[in-house]
């Protein structure tokens, strides 16, 4: 996989845990939405999902970098990025992807995992996708809603597209389903089987997803899981 070198055009720390950064995209780079990067950083290389769809990447890439408050190979490398800084990753990586799918897609996704599918479903609706499309994401507390208002405008802007919200730390005013992604899919009656299934999170949750998609009578070909830890 070729290395490609760059610069970063920006660091931007929307909380004091949570980074967007953007690169400005090496001559040659091309990728589907969905797929992610690897920064090459020592003795175990970092992914990153690039949120842009490729419609929007070509001057720059954009990820969400929530970084781990215990610090981390990764956490400790974005913290060095400033605009300007050189960097060099690998790339791009991820087969999951919405080619070839027609009828509904529903996206389910915890945390910072929603992050391939922004690029994903802006991709989708850039390019006039006419079945219904259902985001359904699962979040401890509202600070990890990293997206709302790109949420907000889909729902407000493309009819076919359906967010679901559910939170296991729900505040007081949270308005949504509380408890978590797998409490929902329980008891949701609008499992169709014929609906392709995109999964994003960490091992435990896709498995017990997978599962539960499979027990609701959803073939495995129509469930696609994301290399997302
Ligand atoms: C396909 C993919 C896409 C991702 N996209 C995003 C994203 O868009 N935004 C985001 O914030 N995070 C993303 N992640 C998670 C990110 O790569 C880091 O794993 C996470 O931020 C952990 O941070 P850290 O390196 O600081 O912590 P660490 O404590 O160093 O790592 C956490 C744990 O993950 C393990 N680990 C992580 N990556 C690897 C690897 N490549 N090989 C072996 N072990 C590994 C470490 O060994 C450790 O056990 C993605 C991960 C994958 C696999």
């Amino acid at each position: 996989m070729q290395n490609f070198h760059t610069t970063v055009k920006e660091a931007t720390y929307l909380t004091g845990l949570l980074v967007k950064l953007t690169l400005n995209t090496p001559k040659g780079f091309s990728f589907t939405a969905g797929q992610y990067i690897e920064f090459d950083i020592g003795k175990e290389p970092r992914a990153y999902s690039i949120i842009s769809a490729p419609f929007e990447s070509t001057d720059s890439l954009s990820f969400l970098v929530a970084l781990n408050p215990a610090g981390g190979l990764g956490t400790n490398f974005i913290q060095t990025l400033r605009q300007g800084v050189p960097v060099t990753f690998r790339g791009p990586f991820g087969f999951i992807t919405t080619q070839g799918r027609s009828g509904p897609l529903y996206f389910i996704a915890h945390g910072i995992g929603v992050a391939p599918f922004i690029s994903m479903i802006s991709d989708l609706l850039h390019k006039g996708y006419q079945g219904p499309i259902t985001l359904l994401l699962g979040i401890g507390s509202e600070e990890q809603n990293y997206f709302r208002q790109t949420y907000t405008h889909w729902v407000q802007t493309f009819f076919q597209f359906t967010f679901i919200l559910v939170s296991s730390r729900p505040e007081p005013k949270f308005i949504g389903f509380r408890g978590r992604v797998t409490t929902y899919l329980k008891q949701a009656t609008d499992l169709l089987p014929q609906a392709t299934y995109f999964v994003s999170g960490s091992q435990d949750m896709k498995s017990e997803v997978r599962n539960l998609l499979l027990s609701a009578g959803i073939p495995s070909s129509n469930i696609q899981l994301e290399a997302f830890l």
